[in-house]
């Protein structure tokens, strides 16, 4: 994945020309990752919010094995908001860490209920999280205001796949630890001070 990069004297990365519009974001994002839906199964944001909660240590494959019957049984926020929490655990224990996962699963719900009535439009998790304050979209940690934030940039038609393949940028380039700058399609976009040289 090489592509120019920005570099200023003695390698220290520059802080990147801004993306401006969405569309350079989106078309990055499409280079990067065109076919973002083969991993994890959804039709929805809320099942894409699911099977991202599900993936944490496990492969895309078990969870979309566990996905295709829970995703039938659960279908709205408040569906898993109400889960009973030993059902929803045997349910999802081939993914791994069920318990916390299952925790994690009601808790969305039900956050999802209070705060937005149940709707999910752009799915903010803890990579959407991460790469969109690096890359200067949000100035905030807060994920109701991330989603209100890429709701404004982003067109509506492209609010899921965008969010999913931030998550995936989050998820395999730009790393919580140590982001894989240099194989970065934003790379040159990016202001984030704590890139690393390419
Ligand atoms: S991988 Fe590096 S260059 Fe790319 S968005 Fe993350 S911090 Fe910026």
């Amino acid at each position: 994945m090489g592509m120019p990069v920005a570099v200023g004297p003695a390698g220290v990365p520059t802080r990147g020309e801004p993306l401006g519009t969405a569309d350079r974001l989106l078309k990055l994002l499409d280079e990067e990752f065109p076919s973002p839906r083969v991993a994890l199964h959804y039709k929805t944001p809320l099942q894409l919010l699911v099977a991202t909660i599900l993936s944490a240590q496990c492969t895309d494959e078990r969870v979309n094995q566990v996905t295709k019957g829970l995703f039938a049984r659960y279908r709205t926020a408040k569906d898993y908001a109400r889960a009973d929490p030993a059902r929803l655990e045997a349910e999802i224990r081939p993914t791994g860490f069920y318990k916390a996962k299952a925790r994690s699963l009601i808790k969305t719900g039900q956050a999802l209920v209070s705060r937005f009535g149940g709707e999910v439009s752009v799915v903010v998790d803890t990579h959407v999280k991460r790469v969109t304050r690096r890359l200067g979209l949000v100035d905030t940690d807060d994920p109701e205001k991330i989603e209100f934030a890429l709701q404004r940039l982003l067109p509506k038609g492209r609010w899921t796949r965008a969010s999913h393949q931030l998550l995936l940028h989050g998820r395999h380039i730009c790393q919580a630890r140590v982001p894989k700058c240099h194989e970065c399609r934003l790379y040159d976009h990016c202001p984030w001070e704590g890139k690393r040289p390419a």
